[in-house]
Protein backbone atom coordinates (compact mmCIF):
# COMPACT_ATOMS: atom_id res chain seq x y z
CA UNK A 1 0.00 0.00 0.00
CA UNK A 2 1.25 3.10 -0.47
CA UNK A 3 2.52 5.70 1.97
CA UNK A 4 -0.07 8.79 2.75
CA UNK A 5 1.40 12.34 2.56
CA UNK A 6 -0.12 15.37 3.48
CA UNK A 7 1.40 18.63 2.45
CA UNK A 8 0.86 22.09 4.62
CA UNK A 9 1.92 25.22 2.22
CA UNK A 10 2.36 22.84 -1.02
CA UNK A 11 2.92 25.84 -3.45
CA UNK A 12 6.04 27.56 -1.41
CA UNK A 13 9.97 26.21 -1.69
CA UNK A 14 9.58 23.33 0.54
CA UNK A 15 6.27 21.72 -0.92
CA UNK A 16 7.97 21.90 -3.85
CA UNK A 17 10.88 20.04 -3.58
CA UNK A 18 7.96 17.62 -1.50
CA UNK A 19 6.59 17.46 -4.48
CA UNK A 20 9.52 16.78 -6.46
CA UNK A 21 10.06 13.76 -4.56
CA UNK A 22 6.33 12.33 -4.24
CA UNK A 23 7.00 12.40 -8.56
CA UNK A 24 10.20 10.71 -8.46
CA UNK A 25 8.61 7.51 -6.27
CA UNK A 26 4.59 7.28 -6.97
CA UNK A 27 5.16 3.98 -6.42
CA UNK A 28 5.86 4.74 -2.84
CA UNK A 29 3.77 7.48 -1.95
CA UNK A 30 0.34 9.46 -2.43
CA UNK A 31 -0.57 12.82 -1.79
CA UNK A 32 -3.89 12.82 0.30
CA UNK A 33 -3.89 16.39 0.93
CA UNK A 34 -2.52 19.68 0.98
CA UNK A 35 -2.84 23.57 1.40
CA UNK A 36 -1.70 26.33 -0.03
CA UNK A 37 -3.08 29.97 1.01
CA UNK A 38 -4.21 32.21 -1.24
CA UNK A 39 -2.04 30.52 -4.34
CA UNK A 40 -5.27 29.51 -6.81
CA UNK A 41 -3.62 28.47 -9.86
CA UNK A 42 -1.19 26.13 -8.12
CA UNK A 43 -4.16 24.75 -5.75
CA UNK A 44 -5.44 23.82 -9.50
CA UNK A 45 -2.57 22.57 -11.18
CA UNK A 46 -1.04 20.21 -7.59
CA UNK A 47 -4.92 19.26 -7.63
CA UNK A 48 -5.03 18.06 -11.16
CA UNK A 49 -1.81 16.44 -11.25
CA UNK A 50 -1.86 14.45 -8.48
CA UNK A 51 -5.78 13.98 -7.67
CA UNK A 52 -5.34 13.87 -3.75
CA UNK A 53 -8.63 13.63 -2.04
CA UNK A 54 -8.49 17.33 0.02
CA UNK A 55 -6.87 20.32 0.06
CA UNK A 56 -7.24 23.31 2.15
CA UNK A 57 -6.77 26.90 0.71
CA UNK A 58 -6.44 28.83 4.45
CA UNK A 59 -6.85 32.45 3.12
CA UNK A 60 -9.77 34.06 4.65
CA UNK A 61 -9.97 36.25 1.99
CA UNK A 62 -9.65 34.16 -1.50
CA UNK A 63 -13.14 34.75 -3.93
CA UNK A 64 -14.64 31.08 -3.05
CA UNK A 65 -16.00 30.86 -6.59
CA UNK A 66 -12.77 30.54 -8.95
CA UNK A 67 -12.12 27.27 -7.64
CA UNK A 68 -15.88 26.35 -6.18
CA UNK A 69 -15.91 23.46 -4.04
CA UNK A 70 -14.57 20.06 -6.11
CA UNK A 71 -11.59 19.99 -8.74
CA UNK A 72 -12.30 17.05 -10.32
CA UNK A 73 -12.84 14.27 -7.15
CA UNK A 74 -10.97 16.76 -4.78
CA UNK A 75 -12.72 18.53 -2.25
CA UNK A 76 -11.96 21.92 -1.80
CA UNK A 77 -12.12 23.53 1.32
CA UNK A 78 -11.12 27.06 3.09
CA UNK A 79 -10.24 29.03 5.58
CA UNK A 80 -7.41 28.50 8.29
CA UNK A 81 -9.40 26.35 10.72
CA UNK A 82 -9.58 23.32 7.66
CA UNK A 83 -5.83 23.18 7.71
CA UNK A 84 -6.42 21.62 11.30
CA UNK A 85 -8.90 19.02 9.43
CA UNK A 86 -7.26 17.85 6.59
CA UNK A 87 -4.01 16.76 8.25
CA UNK A 88 -6.01 14.20 10.30
CA UNK A 89 -7.46 11.98 7.10
CA UNK A 90 -6.71 8.27 7.71
CA UNK A 91 -4.82 6.96 5.29
CA UNK A 92 -1.88 10.09 6.09
CA UNK A 93 1.34 8.80 7.49
CA UNK A 94 3.76 11.98 7.44
CA UNK A 95 2.00 15.53 7.33
CA UNK A 96 4.95 17.47 6.18
CA UNK A 97 4.22 21.74 7.41
CA UNK A 98 5.63 24.08 5.03
CA UNK A 99 3.95 26.80 5.82
CA UNK A 100 5.87 29.85 6.83
CA UNK A 101 5.27 31.62 10.27
CA UNK A 102 3.44 30.95 13.24
CA UNK A 103 0.44 29.70 11.09
CA UNK A 104 2.04 26.53 11.50
CA UNK A 105 1.02 26.01 14.83
CA UNK A 106 -2.60 24.96 15.42
CA UNK A 107 -2.07 22.50 12.35
CA UNK A 108 0.67 20.78 13.55
CA UNK A 109 -0.82 20.40 16.78
CA UNK A 110 -4.06 18.80 15.03
CA UNK A 111 -1.55 16.66 13.36
CA UNK A 112 -0.10 15.24 16.33
CA UNK A 113 -2.70 14.84 18.07
CA UNK A 114 -3.92 12.46 15.14
CA UNK A 115 -0.88 10.47 15.88
CA UNK A 116 0.98 11.14 12.74
CA UNK A 117 4.69 11.40 11.67
CA UNK A 118 5.98 15.29 11.26
CA UNK A 119 8.15 16.25 8.49
CA UNK A 120 8.81 19.46 10.42
CA UNK A 121 9.99 22.19 8.38
CA UNK A 122 7.95 24.92 9.88
CA UNK A 123 10.38 26.08 12.71
CA UNK A 124 8.73 28.68 13.73
CA UNK A 125 6.30 26.01 15.80
CA UNK A 126 9.39 24.68 17.66
CA UNK A 127 10.15 28.09 18.16
CA UNK A 128 6.79 29.62 19.62
CA UNK A 129 5.76 26.63 21.58
CA UNK A 130 8.24 24.10 22.00
CA UNK A 131 7.62 22.82 25.52
CA UNK A 132 3.76 22.58 24.84
CA UNK A 133 4.34 20.55 21.57
CA UNK A 134 7.03 18.33 23.59
CA UNK A 135 4.46 17.44 26.15
CA UNK A 136 2.42 16.68 23.36
CA UNK A 137 4.21 14.29 22.01
CA UNK A 138 5.31 12.79 24.82
CA UNK A 139 1.09 11.63 24.81
CA UNK A 140 0.81 10.64 21.19
CA UNK A 141 2.38 8.03 18.78
CA UNK A 142 3.22 11.13 16.75
CA UNK A 143 6.47 11.82 16.41
CA UNK A 144 8.89 14.62 14.71
CA UNK A 145 11.38 13.96 11.40
CA UNK A 146 12.92 17.29 10.88
CA UNK A 147 13.43 18.62 7.53
CA UNK A 148 15.23 21.91 8.24
CA UNK A 149 18.66 20.67 6.49
CA UNK A 150 21.09 21.16 9.45
CA UNK A 151 18.45 19.72 12.13
CA UNK A 152 17.65 16.72 9.11
CA UNK A 153 21.59 15.98 9.48
CA UNK A 154 22.23 16.07 12.62
CA UNK A 155 19.08 13.87 13.19
CA UNK A 156 20.74 11.39 11.38
CA UNK A 157 23.88 11.90 12.76
CA UNK A 158 22.91 11.20 16.50
CA UNK A 159 20.45 8.80 15.69
CA UNK A 160 23.76 6.36 14.90
CA UNK A 161 25.79 7.71 17.86
CA UNK A 162 26.33 6.49 21.26
CA UNK A 163 25.05 8.93 23.60
CA UNK A 164 27.37 9.52 26.44
CA UNK A 165 30.08 9.89 23.60
CA UNK A 166 28.42 13.77 22.91
CA UNK A 167 29.75 16.35 23.80
CA UNK A 168 28.06 19.20 21.18
CA UNK A 169 26.27 20.54 18.01
CA UNK A 170 26.74 22.39 15.56
CA UNK A 171 24.97 24.08 12.92
CA UNK A 172 26.29 25.61 9.68
CA UNK A 173 25.36 28.78 8.21
CA UNK A 174 26.17 30.64 4.55
CA UNK A 175 26.45 33.76 6.42
CA UNK A 176 23.91 35.42 3.96
CA UNK A 177 25.17 37.59 1.18
CA UNK A 178 26.51 40.57 3.47
CA UNK A 179 28.85 38.27 4.91
CA UNK A 180 31.85 40.86 3.61
CA UNK A 181 29.99 44.05 3.46
CA UNK A 182 31.18 46.69 5.58
CA UNK A 183 29.07 46.36 8.83
CA UNK A 184 28.61 50.15 8.74
CA UNK A 185 26.83 49.50 5.20
CA UNK A 186 23.96 47.35 6.81
CA UNK A 187 21.86 49.62 7.34
CA UNK A 188 21.81 50.56 3.21
CA UNK A 189 21.26 46.86 1.96
CA UNK A 190 18.13 46.92 -0.17
CA UNK A 191 15.03 44.76 -0.17
CA UNK A 192 16.63 42.99 -3.48
CA UNK A 193 20.10 42.20 -1.71
CA UNK A 194 18.70 40.62 1.00
CA UNK A 195 16.49 38.58 -1.06
CA UNK A 196 19.91 36.94 -2.68
CA UNK A 197 21.15 34.09 -1.21
CA UNK A 198 24.50 32.80 -2.06
CA UNK A 199 24.02 29.34 -1.53
CA UNK A 200 20.41 28.00 -1.12
CA UNK A 201 16.85 28.71 -3.13
CA UNK A 202 14.09 29.42 -0.38
CA UNK A 203 10.70 31.59 0.31
CA UNK A 204 11.18 35.36 1.13
CA UNK A 205 10.58 34.65 4.70
CA UNK A 206 13.32 32.76 5.69
CA UNK A 207 15.47 34.33 2.88
CA UNK A 208 15.57 37.25 4.83
CA UNK A 209 15.62 35.53 8.19
CA UNK A 210 18.87 34.22 6.59
CA UNK A 211 20.66 37.19 5.69
CA UNK A 212 20.86 38.07 9.16
CA UNK A 213 21.56 35.25 10.42
CA UNK A 214 18.31 35.33 12.97
CA UNK A 215 17.12 32.05 10.88
CA UNK A 216 20.25 30.38 12.27
CA UNK A 217 19.29 31.80 15.82
CA UNK A 218 15.80 30.25 15.13
CA UNK A 219 17.33 27.14 14.61
CA UNK A 220 19.45 27.25 17.73
CA UNK A 221 16.30 27.15 19.34
CA UNK A 222 14.86 24.37 17.17
CA UNK A 223 17.36 22.16 17.80
CA UNK A 224 17.23 22.98 21.66
CA UNK A 225 13.58 21.37 21.48
CA UNK A 226 14.47 19.04 18.94
CA UNK A 227 17.43 17.23 20.68
CA UNK A 228 17.41 18.18 24.17
CA UNK A 229 21.09 19.95 24.04
CA UNK A 230 21.24 23.00 26.55
CA UNK A 231 22.31 26.10 24.76
CA UNK A 232 25.94 26.29 25.97
CA UNK A 233 26.20 23.13 23.79
CA UNK A 234 24.64 24.13 20.46
CA UNK A 235 26.99 25.68 18.26
CA UNK A 236 26.93 27.92 14.88
CA UNK A 237 29.94 28.29 12.28
CA UNK A 238 29.64 29.85 8.97
CA UNK A 239 30.45 27.69 6.21
CA UNK A 240 29.73 29.99 3.33
CA UNK A 241 30.20 26.47 0.29
CA UNK A 242 26.87 24.80 2.55
CA UNK A 243 28.14 21.42 1.73
CA UNK A 244 28.36 20.39 5.70
CA UNK A 245 24.91 20.65 7.13
CA UNK A 246 25.33 19.91 10.82
CA UNK A 247 27.79 18.36 13.14
CA UNK A 248 28.22 16.46 15.81
CA UNK A 249 31.48 16.81 17.80
CA UNK A 250 32.21 13.97 20.68
CA UNK A 251 33.73 13.88 24.00
CA UNK A 252 37.19 13.05 22.94
CA UNK A 253 37.80 16.11 20.04
CA UNK A 254 36.50 14.67 16.96
CA UNK A 255 33.32 15.97 14.67
CA UNK A 256 31.22 13.72 12.79
CA UNK A 257 29.87 15.80 9.31
CA UNK A 258 26.92 15.27 7.63
CA UNK A 259 28.24 16.70 4.09
CA UNK A 260 25.15 16.95 0.77
CA UNK A 261 24.41 19.04 -2.26
CA UNK A 262 22.70 21.88 -0.63
CA UNK A 263 19.54 20.76 -1.97
CA UNK A 264 16.00 20.27 0.33
CA UNK A 265 15.17 17.19 -1.63
CA UNK A 266 17.96 15.49 0.82
CA UNK A 267 15.60 15.96 3.91
CA UNK A 268 12.76 15.93 2.44
CA UNK A 269 13.18 12.50 0.94
CA UNK A 270 14.46 11.17 4.50
CA UNK A 271 11.55 12.58 6.58
CA UNK A 272 9.46 10.90 3.88
CA UNK A 273 10.75 7.39 4.09
CA UNK A 274 11.96 7.59 7.73
CA UNK A 275 11.99 5.34 9.15
CA UNK A 276 12.57 3.35 5.64
CA UNK A 277 15.89 4.15 4.08
CA UNK A 278 15.95 6.27 0.80
CA UNK A 279 17.01 3.65 -2.03
CA UNK A 280 18.49 5.69 -4.34
CA UNK A 281 20.95 8.45 -5.52
CA UNK A 282 18.91 11.54 -5.57
CA UNK A 283 21.73 14.27 -6.55
CA UNK A 284 25.67 12.90 -6.00
CA UNK A 285 27.69 15.48 -4.89
CA UNK A 286 31.91 13.64 -4.19
CA UNK A 287 34.28 14.69 -2.20
CA UNK A 288 36.30 15.65 -4.98
CA UNK A 289 33.43 18.60 -6.09
CA UNK A 290 33.51 19.81 -2.75
CA UNK A 291 35.92 22.38 -3.60
CA UNK A 292 37.91 24.33 -0.84
CA UNK A 293 35.53 24.37 2.74
CA UNK A 294 35.47 26.77 5.19
CA UNK A 295 33.99 26.69 8.93
CA UNK A 296 34.78 30.34 10.43
CA UNK A 297 32.91 31.96 14.10
CA UNK A 298 30.08 34.32 13.56
CA UNK A 299 30.56 38.01 13.99
CA UNK A 300 27.95 39.09 16.36
CA UNK A 301 28.21 42.46 15.61
CA UNK A 302 27.36 41.58 11.76
CA UNK A 303 24.64 39.12 13.13
CA UNK A 304 23.21 40.67 16.31
CA UNK A 305 19.78 38.68 15.64
CA UNK A 306 21.80 35.93 16.61
CA UNK A 307 23.14 36.42 20.01
CA UNK A 308 19.66 38.16 21.28
CA UNK A 309 17.82 34.10 19.61
CA UNK A 310 20.60 32.96 22.17
CA UNK A 311 19.26 34.84 24.95
CA UNK A 312 15.99 34.50 23.89
CA UNK A 313 16.49 30.86 23.94
CA UNK A 314 18.23 31.02 27.81
CA UNK A 315 15.69 32.95 29.44
CA UNK A 316 12.58 30.36 28.25
CA UNK A 317 9.16 30.91 29.01
CA UNK A 318 7.42 32.81 26.03
CA UNK A 319 10.78 34.63 25.28
CA UNK A 320 11.20 32.36 22.38
CA UNK A 321 7.80 32.71 20.82
CA UNK A 322 8.04 36.83 21.42
CA UNK A 323 11.48 36.56 19.52
CA UNK A 324 9.73 34.48 16.60
CA UNK A 325 6.52 36.75 16.49
CA UNK A 326 8.00 40.12 16.49
CA UNK A 327 10.60 39.13 13.61
CA UNK A 328 7.76 37.80 11.58
CA UNK A 329 6.34 41.61 12.04
CA UNK A 330 9.78 42.98 11.42
CA UNK A 331 10.63 41.02 8.02
CA UNK A 332 7.59 41.74 6.85
CA UNK A 333 7.98 45.71 7.62
CA UNK A 334 11.28 45.42 5.93
CA UNK A 335 10.09 43.88 2.65
CA UNK A 336 7.36 46.48 2.74
CA UNK A 337 9.97 49.09 2.62
CA UNK A 338 8.86 50.48 6.06
CA UNK A 339 11.99 49.92 8.32
CA UNK A 340 15.99 49.21 7.85
CA UNK A 341 17.63 46.07 7.42
CA UNK A 342 19.61 46.66 10.58
CA UNK A 343 16.12 47.98 12.39
CA UNK A 344 14.75 43.53 12.24
CA UNK A 345 17.07 43.01 15.43
CA UNK A 346 16.56 46.54 17.26
CA UNK A 347 12.44 46.11 16.72
CA UNK A 348 12.76 42.51 18.28
CA UNK A 349 15.28 43.81 21.58
CA UNK A 350 12.71 45.95 21.80
CA UNK A 351 9.46 44.01 22.32
CA UNK A 352 11.57 41.68 24.20
CA UNK A 353 12.15 43.81 26.62
CA UNK A 354 8.99 44.95 27.00
CA UNK A 355 6.71 42.28 27.46
CA UNK A 356 7.23 40.17 30.56
CA UNK A 357 8.06 36.97 30.67
CA UNK A 358 5.04 35.78 32.75
CA UNK A 359 2.63 34.10 30.34
CA UNK A 360 1.26 30.42 30.78
CA UNK A 361 3.13 27.91 29.10
CA UNK A 362 0.45 26.48 26.86
CA UNK A 363 -1.04 27.23 23.35
CA UNK A 364 -3.23 30.01 24.84
CA UNK A 365 -0.10 31.86 26.88
CA UNK A 366 1.81 31.38 23.45
CA UNK A 367 -0.87 32.74 21.05
CA UNK A 368 -1.62 35.81 23.76
CA UNK A 369 2.25 36.65 23.67
CA UNK A 370 2.48 36.47 19.93
CA UNK A 371 -0.66 38.28 19.81
CA UNK A 372 0.76 41.03 21.89
CA UNK A 373 4.63 41.18 20.34
CA UNK A 374 2.93 41.90 17.17
CA UNK A 375 0.66 44.41 18.26
CA UNK A 376 3.59 46.00 20.41
CA UNK A 377 6.44 45.35 17.42
CA UNK A 378 4.25 47.17 14.84
CA UNK A 379 3.78 50.19 17.02
CA UNK A 380 7.39 50.66 17.58
CA UNK A 381 7.58 50.46 13.93
CA UNK A 382 5.08 53.16 13.74
CA UNK A 383 7.38 55.59 16.66
CA UNK A 384 10.37 54.44 15.11
CA UNK A 385 11.56 53.53 18.72
CA UNK A 386 13.26 50.75 17.18
CA UNK A 387 15.87 53.81 16.54
CA UNK A 388 16.84 53.65 20.18
CA UNK A 389 18.64 50.29 20.23
P1 LIG B 1 7.49 29.83 1.07
O1 LIG B 1 7.27 31.26 1.32
O2 LIG B 1 8.20 29.42 -0.17
O3 LIG B 1 6.08 29.05 1.12
C1 LIG B 1 5.18 29.26 2.16
C2 LIG B 1 3.97 28.36 2.01
O4 LIG B 1 3.07 28.67 3.08
C3 LIG B 1 3.19 28.59 0.72
O5 LIG B 1 2.55 27.41 0.35
C4 LIG B 1 2.16 29.65 1.14
O6 LIG B 1 0.98 29.62 0.33
C5 LIG B 1 1.84 29.20 2.55
N1 LIG B 1 1.45 30.32 3.42
C6 LIG B 1 1.86 31.61 3.36
N2 LIG B 1 1.26 32.33 4.34
C7 LIG B 1 0.46 31.46 5.02
C8 LIG B 1 -0.44 31.61 6.12
N3 LIG B 1 -0.63 32.77 6.73
N4 LIG B 1 -1.11 30.51 6.53
C9 LIG B 1 -0.95 29.29 5.93
N5 LIG B 1 -0.11 29.11 4.87
C10 LIG B 1 0.58 30.18 4.44
O7 LIG B 1 8.23 29.27 2.37
P2 LIG B 1 9.38 28.15 2.46
O8 LIG B 1 8.96 26.92 1.74
O9 LIG B 1 10.69 28.75 2.15
O10 LIG B 1 9.39 27.87 4.04
C11 LIG B 1 8.34 27.16 4.67
C12 LIG B 1 8.77 26.79 6.08
O11 LIG B 1 9.87 25.89 6.00
C13 LIG B 1 9.26 27.98 6.92
O12 LIG B 1 8.91 27.77 8.25
C14 LIG B 1 10.78 27.92 6.77
O13 LIG B 1 11.46 28.49 7.87
C15 LIG B 1 10.99 26.42 6.71
N6 LIG B 1 12.21 26.02 5.99
C16 LIG B 1 12.36 26.34 4.68
C17 LIG B 1 13.49 25.96 3.98
C18 LIG B 1 13.65 26.25 2.51
O14 LIG B 1 14.61 25.76 1.91
N7 LIG B 1 12.77 27.00 1.89
C19 LIG B 1 14.58 25.25 4.67
C20 LIG B 1 14.30 24.92 6.03
C21 LIG B 1 13.16 25.30 6.66
P3 LIG B 1 0.81 30.62 -0.96
O15 LIG B 1 1.86 30.19 -1.94
O16 LIG B 1 -0.57 30.37 -1.43
O17 LIG B 1 1.04 31.99 -0.42
MG1 LIG C 1 18.06 25.44 7.91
Amino acid sequence: MKRGVSILGASGSVGESTLKILRQFPEEFRLVSFSVHSNLQKAESIAKEFQPDILCISSETVDRTVLGNKIGNTKVLYGSKNLEEIVQEPEIETVVTAVVGASGIRPTVAAIRAGKKIGIANKETLVSCGPYIKTLLENSKSYLVPVDSEHNALFQLLENMKKDSLERIVLTASGGPFRKLPVEDLPKVTIEQALKHPTWNMGPKITIDSAGMINKGLEVIEAHFLFGFSYDKIGVVIHPQSVAHGLVETKDGASFVYASYPDMIFPVAHSLYYPKIVPKVLRSHPATSWGNLEFLEPDLERYPGLALAYEAGRAGGISPSIFNASNEVAVELFLQGKILFTEIPSLIRNVLEKIPNTFPVDLEGYEEADRKARELAFHFSKDKVVHLC
